[in-house]
């Protein structure tokens, strides 16, 4: 197994300008593996309550996910709502947020899990992020973690110090501010890489992101769609693209950062385009590598050669 994935398994109530969906199967190391297993293995270390449905056990098995570490207990399987913004598609509001069974789990890495070399700390108490990262033997090659505004602002200093800990952090663009209570992008990331990561990853939903690595910053657009029918999940299947490039080229040089921010970027225009799986379930690899080709056009224009100016206009 190549990446190893601790996160939430939920089920998601969402409404959006395009119509609702109620106890849809979500969570954001779903969402991750889902896209992760399109380029490499991928093994799930969650928790889920007696209520979760055996259909959706064999959806995650069907893509060849490992779930052997989804913990199924008695209780109710987490459960997340929220409501997108009829006019901008970024803004959404949680209305509500029920742990269940998450309130109790203490996830437990089998030997195997512990070896994994990429590890991603999907969107999910702190607390329980910790607790994987240290079960986690040597260090593995690249730890990343994704995180949201509820962590922030519920858990902020377990939050801080899981952060201190990882390679690469996905963030939202005002959850950057908030975490480095600093207005200006660049500054944000900046002041979060001075405290340990040396990526971080800003994510500006239909605006594209900001990729921060050593010294270097990138920055790709999203992909243009006529229409969106569920944001929802489009950070996790972001990520999973990410680490799912990365971890089957085995490659993490900046080159290969960019790739797979774009492949991370492709992943999450194809899951915004259903709602909860069910896109991200119907994408062939020709559609992925067919986006993926047609991205490098969005921004590409003619460089100046060494020799050549701009065409500057003279006042003589
Ligand atoms: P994204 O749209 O990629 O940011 O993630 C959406 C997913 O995150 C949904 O499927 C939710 O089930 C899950 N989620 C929402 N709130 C939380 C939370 N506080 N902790 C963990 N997962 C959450």
């Amino acid at each position: 197994m190549s990446v190893l994935v601790v996160g939430s398994v939920a089920y998601d109530t969402v409404v959006t300008s395009a119509g609702s969906r109620e106890d849809a199967l979500g969570g954001s190391a779903t969402f991750f593996s889902v896209s992760c297993s399109f380029f490499t293995q991928v093994g799930l270390v969650a928790v889920v309550g007696d209520d979760f449905r055996k259909e959706d056990v064999q959806l995650l098995k069907t893509r060849g996910i490992d779930t052997s570490g989804l913990d199924q207990t008695e209780g109710k399987t987490f459960r997340w709502s929220g409501v997108y913004d009829t006019e901008d598609v970024n803004t959404r509001t949680t209305l509500d947020t029920q742990l269940n069974v998450f309130s109790g789990f203490s996830p437990k890495l089998t030997i195997k899990q512990r070896k994994t070399p990429y590890v991603f700390l999907a969107n999910i108490d702190p607390d329980l992020q910790m607790s994987v990262l240290k079960q986690v033997e040597d260090k593995p090659k690249l730890l990343a973690l994704d995180t949201m505004n509820y962590w922030i602002s519920g858990k902020n200093r377990s939050l801080r110090r899981v952060v201190q800990e990882i390679d690469v952090l996905f963030i939202d663009e005002a959850e950057v501010r908030e975490l480095a209570n600093e207005v200006n992008l660049v500054q944000a990331a900046r002041k979060i890489m001075d405290s340990g990561p040396s990526v971080v990853v800003v994510k500006r939903g239909d605006h594209g992101l900001l990729l921060f690595h050593n010294n270097s910053t990138f920055v790709a657009p999203a992909f243009p769609l006529e229409r969106v029918i569920d944001p929802t999940g489009a950070g996790d299947s972001f990520a999973g693209g990410f680490l799912g490039y990365l971890a089957s080229s085995n490659d993490l040089s900046p080159e290969s950062f960019r790739r797979a921010a774009v492949l991370g970027s492709v992943m999450g225009s194809f899951a915004v385009e259903s709602f909860s799986l069910d896109r991200l379930m119907s994408v062939t690899h020709s559609e992925i590598e067919g986006r993926f080709r047609e991205f490098s056009q969005l921004s590409q224009f003619m460089p100046l050669d060494d020799d050549e100016t701009l065409p500057w206009r003279s006042y003589t």
